[in-house]
């Protein structure tokens, strides 16, 4: 039996279980010379997938309606026609959310369950881990004594960026969505201070009270008000990686907020949005450095791991409410 998720229509607002069909085909798979039969074992949930469920232009096309939702995958693979893999072999790519599929091999990269639990290749030494350290370091450039403030705190990405502030030797000030991530942030993953942004009435006085010396580098996962409030506390030459805006994905109107020019100028800060994969020249350092401080045991990680293909799209919406904690991904 072959499980394949598909889009069945485009949310509108918060996506649910509606806007996916699980659709099961009783057929076998047969491979042609050159090919590869993969079967999944995890799947990765991401915020930016929301994005392609919608039809709106961005830097990755949308999904189509009625088509199978596409993510990272790792996969095994299971029969070969192909010279470059073996059965047996682990790879991960972008792949079809099914629980069988051909490729033709291409795009695929080899994974070493040997060296890393597979799940982690979707986490931190996957996208995750590669956005968390390139945005920090291509944009936000710290030095050792800065302030360092981290939206989205206790997820994927969010709990990498911080954890690389401090083997950098940054104050980290990390903003989440429940009082066990804030205590997470700071017993786990090494932050100096947390800040509940669901039970903080005046999140600007917040801030100001965390970073007394003002804010260097914000990290911004979420967008919105929260990240409005981390405006009036930015120093001068401040620069803020706008790596996520998931606050407002699910927004039907466009969002309005603080107007930024004034605090840019004022602190002749920077304000620069980051797309991990246009730093794909820099992935070999990056995962060479996220390695070796796993390895010392500098960088630690949390996964939530949910049992079940036909789970994925719950898994999603979880994700995308906070449900969670670090990096959702799906157990086929
Ligand atoms: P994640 O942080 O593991 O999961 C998303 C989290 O966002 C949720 O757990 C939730 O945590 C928080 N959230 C949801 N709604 C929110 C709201 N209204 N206000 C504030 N926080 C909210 O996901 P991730 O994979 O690490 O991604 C984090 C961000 O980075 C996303 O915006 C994503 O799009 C972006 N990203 C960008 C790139 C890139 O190349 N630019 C690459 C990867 C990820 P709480 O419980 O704390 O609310």
């Amino acid at each position: 039996m072959i499980k394949t998720i598909i889009l069945k229509k485009r949310p509108v607002g918060t996506p649910t279980l509606a806007d996916f069909e699980l659709i099961k085909e009783e057929k076998e798979l047969k491979i042609e010379e050159g090919e590869i039969l993969l079967e999944t074992k995890y799947l990765s949930v991401d915020p930016y997938l929301r994005g392609r469920m919608s039809d709106a232009k961005s830097y990755v096309p949308p999904f189509e309606v009625g088509k199978p939702i596409n993510s990272g995958l790792i996969a095994e693979v299971i029969e070969s026609k192909n010279d470059n893999f073996k059965k047996g072999d682990f790879v991960s790519n972008r792949l079809d959310w099914k629980t069988v599929q051909v490729s033709k091999g291409e795009g695929l990269q080899k994974v070493d369950p040997n060296k890393a639990p597979l799940s982690a290749y979707l986490g931190i030494v996957g996208m995750t881990g590669l956005t968390a350290y390139l945005g920090l370091h291509e944009i936000g450039k710290p030095k050792k004594g800065e302030t360092l403030v981290v939206s989205g705190a206790a997820g994927a990405v969010g709990s990498v960026v911080g954890q690389i502030g401090k083997i950098l030797g940054l104050t980290v000030i990390g903003i989440a969505g429940s009082d066990e991530k804030v205590e997470l942030l700071k017993s786990e993953f090494g932050f100096d201070h947390g800040i509940n942004y669901k039970t903080t009435d005046d999140m600007k006085a917040a801030i100001n009270e965390a970073a007394p010396n003002g804010v260097d580098i914000y990290f911004d996962n979420v967008g919105g008000e929260i990240s409005d409030a981390v405006l009036f506390s930015i120093n001068k030459f401040a620069r803020m990686i706008i790596c996520g805006a998931i606050s407002v994905y699910n927004s039907t109107e466009i969002p309005t907020g603080v107007s930024v020019q004034p605090f840019l100028i004022k602190n002749s800060a920077l304000m620069q949005g980051f797309i991990v994969s246009n730093y794909a020249d820099k992935f070999p350092e990056a995962m060479k450095q996220l390695s070796t401080w796993l390895g010392e045991e500098k960088l630690t990680y949390r996964e939530t791991i949910v049992e079940g293909f036909e789970n994925t799209p719950q898994a999603f919406l979880d994700m995308m409410a906070g449900n969670k904690k670090g990096k959702m991904v799906v157990k086929a």
